[in-house]
């Protein structure tokens, strides 16, 4: 099969590898679609401590083309559109017993970040993966495979919203207006919330408004936390969620949180600096001040779910689609501060 080989940061080659044989507890997926993430960005610039050869991409959908002999075939058949759990948790330990499999530890010892003995990676900028069946949500033929390559990214901010508990006629502000901080605006929305974001951009906050937000903020010309403050009463926002990756808005963050409120940090940081926290200013007013990270088991079957229902359609927030052979414009097209989501499309699949 032919894959996106990155044999070192910076220089990615499609390249001819052995196509991957499936488990008997397996299936073979074509992909069709695979989503250019941030972290597929910053591994592409050399700022990820990843092995290579590597081959990136963890934001795929795809068809069976082949199954284990194990595989339930009551459920599952070829040509099934599917995504898969990308997670590669141990099932075993604490974590994976309590509902937290997003943070399982064993997790980050797996191929997807080091494999000393041959490629690392996620593996969806290929022709073809394998996935254990129980790995596998079954996709309707009416959403397309460009927007089921959101699903992975819709599961991680359905994570975080599920933590926050957002309620109907609640204030959610959102800190920035990338693809992910606008996946927080439209499912804020969904779920019944007022939700403000702030962003630095016109053309973003623009498209916000336009997508489910009620009010926007140019934290730039304007004082952010007076300015949450005087859209919610003096209160704060009762949920806020953190999507950028600078670590002083983490201090906004928790500033326009309402008492008793939740703040999300949602985006890691880079670079990772610590911020200095009034932690008495969190003894009194009761905000939680919690993380969200990767998707669940769950969230992906909801991610699914809610395109496969028509509730939610993740359109436009796909920048771009680009044939998987034109990677380079594709990652040129991702690199730029202004872009949403860039999806590779793959088409001659011939093993
Ligand atoms: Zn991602
Ligand atoms: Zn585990």
């Amino acid at each position: 099969m032919k894959a996106l080989v990155m044999s070192e940061p910076g220089h990615v080659k499609m390249t001819e590898i052995p196509t991957p044989v499936p488990k008997e507890d397996e299936v073979l997926v074509k992909i069709h679609a695979s989503g250019i993430c941030v972290n597929d960005v910053r591994d592409f610039k050399g700022d990820c401590n990843f092995s290579y050869p590597r081959i990136g991409g963890h934001e795929y959908a795809g068809e069976i083309c082949e199954m284990g002999s194990a595989v339930n075939k009551d459920r599952f058949h070829v040509g099934q559109k599917v995504v898969t759990y990308i997670i590669d948790n141990c099932n075993e330990c604490y974590y994976c017993k309590n509902g937290y499999e997003n943070v399982c530890p064993d997790f980050s010892h797996t191929t997807a970040y080091q494999n000393p003995d041959g490629i690392s990676g996620f593996g969806g900028f290929a022709q073809y993966i394998t996935a254990k069946a129980s790995d596998l949500y079954i996709c309707e033929d009416h959403v397309s495979y460009e927007k089921l390559a959101l699903t992975e990214p819709i599961a991680c901010v359905l994570n975080s919203i599920n933590k926050s508990n957002v309620e109907f006629g609640d204030d959610v502000l959102v800190i920035g207006g990338g693809t992910m901080g606008m996946l927080h605006v439209m499912l804020a929305h969904l779920r019944g919330a007022r939700v403000i974001l702030s962003e630095p951009m016109k053309e973003r906050r623009d498209k916000a408004l336009e997508l489910g937000a009620n009010d926007v903020i140019d934290p730039m010309n304007t004082d952010a936390v007076a300015e949450v403050k005087k859209l919610t009463g003096g209160m704060g926002a009762k949920v806020v969620f953190d999507t950028t990756a600078v670590p002083a808005l983490a201090l906004q963050a928790i500033e326009c949180t309402a008492k008793c409120g939740t703040v999300v940090m949602f985006s890691s940081l880079h670079p990772n600096k610590p911020v200095e926290v009034n932690l008495g200013a969190i003894h009194s007013t009761q905000v939680n001040i919690t993380g969200a990270q990767n998707g669940s088991v769950k969230t992906f079957w909801q991610a699914v779910q809610i395109m496969n229902k028509g509730v939610f359609d993740p359109t436009p927030l796909i920048e771009a689609v680009y044939d998987y052979n034109d990677f380079d414009e594709a990652m040129a097209c991702a690199m730029r501060p202004d872009t949403y989501k860039v999806v590779l499309k793959m088409e001659d699949h011939d093993k």
